[in-house]
Order: C-alpha cells, then sequence, then structure tokens
C-alpha cells in the first residue's frame, strides 16, 4: 500500500519524501501508542513528544497514506453544519468545540511556521462560493452565525467574488481570512518528521490487527511486532482497520475527486484566483478549486475515479473548467485521485472511548486539516492530564455502526456520477 502519483496524485508528486519510518519489528513499550499517522495521530504524538511523553505511533501503510493525503487541501474554519446547529447538538461542548475549531485554522499555521513545515502554506483565506440565491441565503445564515461568535468573516458581492475567483458564476461569497490551503501530504509529511525530532518513534507498514488489555494498559499487535502502552489513541478515522474498524463503519464514505491541471501559463494563471484563496461552493454535489504553488489549477467534486466514474467525472470537470474560465483552452490533466470522505449521520465529529485509555476523534465530514490537527492536540492534553473529559470539545458517545451503509455508498458513487454525467449535457 504505497502512496504514489497512482493513489495520491499531484500531492505523492511534489510533496518532500517523508521521514524514514520502519516496519515495527519485535516488542516495544511506550506511555501512548497511537494508531495512524493522519493529522489527529501525528498532532497528538508531537503534542506528547514534546511533552516527554513515550509515543510510538503505527501506520498501516504509510504517513499521510489516508484522507490526510488525498484532500482538496482547504484549511478550514469550522464544520459543514452551521455553528448554531453544532451547539445545538453538542450541548455544553458546543461553544468550546466552536472556539478550537474557529482557531483551528492558526494552530496549523503555527506548527507549519514553528517546524518549518515545507507544504506550501498559503494564509490568503477561503472562499464559501454561493451558487445561486439559495446559496447566497445559506451565507448570509452563516456569516450572522459565525460573526455573532466574533469570527472576522466576510460576505463578497457577486462582483467582488467575480474579481477574486475570475468568474462571474457565483452570486457571492463568504471569506474566511482565518483559513487558507496546503500541500496535504507535505503537511502530514512535515508533522511526522517533527514528531520523531521530538522523540516519537514511527513505524509505518504496521497495520495493528489486535488489541487486548494489559494491566492497566494496553498490547497492541501488528503482523510482526508489539507494543505495550499506558494508553491507546485510535486515530484511523474513515481509514480505520483492524480494532477499531469501527470508527470507519459508523461513517458513511462519500467519494471525492480531484484533477490537476499543468502549471498554467503565467498570462492565464493571474487571470485565476489571483489572491490565493482556496474555494468550494454551497450545491449539494459540491465542486472545489484552488492553485497549487506551481500554478496547477486543482479542481474536485463529489464521485470516485473507478469504472465507469473515472471517464464520467474527467469529462465533467473539462467542461465545467470550461464554462467557469473560457481562458483555459486547452485543458489537460497531470493527475486525478480520489478517496473517501467519512460521513457522520450528522455532519458532526464524534469522540470515542474504546475501553479504558483507549480513545479518539473521528467522522471530520471533509473538514479534518485543521480540526484533525486540533483535536489531536486536545487528545495529547487529555492523556497529559491537562484537561478531562468535560472539557473535550466534544461529549463521549458510543459507536454506533450506520444501518445498510454499502447501500448508501454505492448510491453516492452511481448518483455522482448520474448528477455529472446529466450536467455534462449542458
Ligand atoms: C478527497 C478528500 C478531500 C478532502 N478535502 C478536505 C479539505 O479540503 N480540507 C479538510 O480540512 N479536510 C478535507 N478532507 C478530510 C481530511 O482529509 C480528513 O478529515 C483527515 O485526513 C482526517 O485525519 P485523520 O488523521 O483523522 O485520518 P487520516 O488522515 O485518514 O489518517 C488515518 C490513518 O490511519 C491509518 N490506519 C487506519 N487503521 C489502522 C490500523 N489498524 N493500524 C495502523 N494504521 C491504521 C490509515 O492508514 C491512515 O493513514 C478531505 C478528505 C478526502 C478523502
Amino acid at each position: 500500500m504505497a502512496t504514489t502519483p497512482e493513489t495520491h496524485g499531484l500531492w505523492a508528486r511534489t510533496a518532500p519524501d517523508a521521514p524514514p519510518a520502519p516496519a515495527l519489528s519485535g516488542g516495544r513499550s511506550a506511555d501512548v501508542a497511537i494508531v495512524g499517522a493522519g493529522y489527529a495521530g501525528l498532532s497528538a504524538a508531537l503534542h506528547l513528544a514534546q511533552a516527554g511523553a513515550s509515543v510510538v505511533v503505527l501506520e498501516a501503510a504509510e504517513i499521510g497514506h489516508g484522507g490526510a493525503g488525498r484532500n482538496v487541501g482547504l484549511i478550514n474554519g469550522g464544520m459543514w453544519v452551521m455553528p448554531d446547529e453544532i451547539g445545538r447538538l453538542l450541548g455544553s461542548h458546543g461553544e468550546r468545540c466552536l472556539e478550537i475549531l474557529g482557531q483551528a485554522p492558526l494552530l496549523v499555521r503555527a506548527l507549519v511556521e514553528r517546524h518549518g513545515i515545507a507544504c506550501e502554506l498559503r494564509k490568503d483565506g477561503t472562499l464559501h462560493l454561493a451558487a445561486g440565491e439559495a446559496g447566497l441565503a445559506e451565507l448570509r445564515e452563516r456569516h450572522g452565525q459565525w460573526t455573532a461568535r466574533g469570527a472576522p468573516v466576510a460576505l463578497l458581492s457577486r462582483a467582488e467574488t467575480a474579481r477574486r475567483t475570475g468568474t462571474p458564476a457565483y452570486e457571492g461569497a463568504l471569506f474566511d481570512p482565518r483559513a487558507g490551503t496546503l500541500q496535504p501530504l507535505a503537511y502530514a509529511r512535515g508533522l511526522a518528521r517533527a514528531a520523531i525530532a521530538a522523540g516519537a518513534l514511527l513505524h509505518a507498514g504496521s497495520p495493528v490487527v489486535g488489541a487486548e488489555r494489559q494491566g492497566a494498559g494496553w498490547k497492541l499487535r501488528t503482523p510482526s511486532g508489539s507494543v505495550a502502552a499506558g494508553w491507546v489513541l485510535a486515530a484511523g478515522d474513515a481509514y480505520s482497520t483492524g480494532p477499531w474498524r469501527i470508527a470507519r463503519d459508523e461513517q458513511i464514505h462519500l467519494p471525492y475527486f480531484n484533477f490537476a491541471t499543468a502549471p498554467l501559463p503565467a498570462g492565464i494563471r493571474e487571470t485565476i484566483l489571483p489572491g490565493g484563496e482556496g474555494c468550494w461552493d454551497t450545491r449539494q454535489i459540491l465542486s472545489s478549486f484552488r492553485m497549487d504553488a506551481a500554478g496547477r489549477l486543482v479542481f474536485g467534486s463529489v464521485g470516485a475515479l473507478r469504472n465507469t466514474g473515472r471517464a464520467v467525472h474527467r469529462a465533467w470537470a473539462v467542461r465545467s473548467l470550461r464554462r467557469l474560465f473560457p481562458q483555459l483552452r486547452d485543458i489537460r490533466f497531470e493527475s486525478g485521485w480520489y478517496g473517501s470522505i467519512g460521513m457522520t449521520a450528522d455532519a458532526v465529529p464524534r469522540f470515542h472511548r474504546f475501553g479504558p485509555r483507549a480513545v479518539g476523534f473521528s467522522g471530520y465530514n471533509g473538514r479534518g486539516i485543521a480540526p484533525g490537527t486540533a483535536f489531536g492536540k486536545v487528545l495529547a492534553q487529555l492523556v497529559l492530564g491537562e484537561i478531562g473529559e468535560a472539557e473535550l470539545p466534544l461529549p463521549v458517545t458510543e459507536p454506533q455502526a450506520q444501518p445498510f451503509r454499502a447501500v448508501k455508498e454505492a448510491y453516492y458513487e452511481a448518483g455522482a456520477q448520474i448528477a455529472h454525467l446529466a450536467a455534462a449535457r449542458f
């Protein structure tokens, strides 16, 4: 299970190499064992190691192999659900959750800068784009709810949105200056390098296949070794396998693809996103676009690039880009890739206690870069005794497998193809 340009597209082509992380061999012990080297696991490892804890990270495949190496790279503040809805769903944890989510992009920026992580960080904000009047009404509502909490978001006019994006296709936009973009796999690899420098041990190619209680802690097994640890942090999220696969099974996998153009010629490049914001729209089958550091336009939407989906989504992407940016005459994609966004039933993440001293967050609903980093830090604080469960951003809940999960996932995959096939005819 290598992380290659075939599986992880542009990000595997342009990320700096991963730090060495040999497979676990034989027995080890540590204060904390972390399952999964995505943002949450790596951020927890970094913060724990910095505080002096001994940490072993076990990664089934390679660093950033899950969502961390496949996503769009939008560093968002907040979630899909409206701020008021988060408050309503999470009760006493709601405002704390919103506070952490709002600050999370700043935490990402601080970590990137403090550890010198080369990940194409842009601090130019994001634009949530209004598709039609209904989209604009949604953004007005979001704007009101965020500004009531002191967030520095701004609602942009149609003309200003057209100026910033380079297309007149949207009614307006919600600009979030706290947000930005980065190269997601490079960020994961950089976090891993920082965690190792702080003293954490990382083992890739080391899937956790078994877990049992041992004294007050746990013993985790991989095919070629074991780790005895006082605490276990389960950070496999939507890609979870092994003992805590339930974290995956309680989410619906929404496939999402991205295509990246070749670097655009300078004359065209400056007509699209001249300010460097990352964008996505309010449609139910949404689209997103952003530039990478070399001026490649990365364009994505819901769907899996496999079987018939490969051709359907590619054709739709070409037509959509031509409509949005007619100046892109000859559209050629250098890379195409896709991954699974884990969606919970109410679109809010989860915190689970899988047993004594075995916990984890999951279910970021397509918003994992900043929240995953922030929640990883929260896990470290919990293990270190700096906070208790009452101060967590989420309540403790029991994992519950989603009924008819496979059927729903097949429905979304087919539905995205039908929608893109139909849209391609116009
Ligand atoms: C296509 C796509 C687009 C997205 N776009 C965005 C975006 O623009 N902005 C944003 O904020 N978020 C986005 N997301 C979501 C974001 O990528 C995820 O929420 C984030 O990666 C979650 O981080 P994580 O550390 O919890 O899990 P992951 O990054 O998925 O990492 C989990 C790791 O755990 C490992 N693992 C699982 N089981 C085991 C086991 N038994 N033993 C050892 N290791 C194990 C996996 O191999 C994996 O490497 C997107 C996701 C996808 C797929």
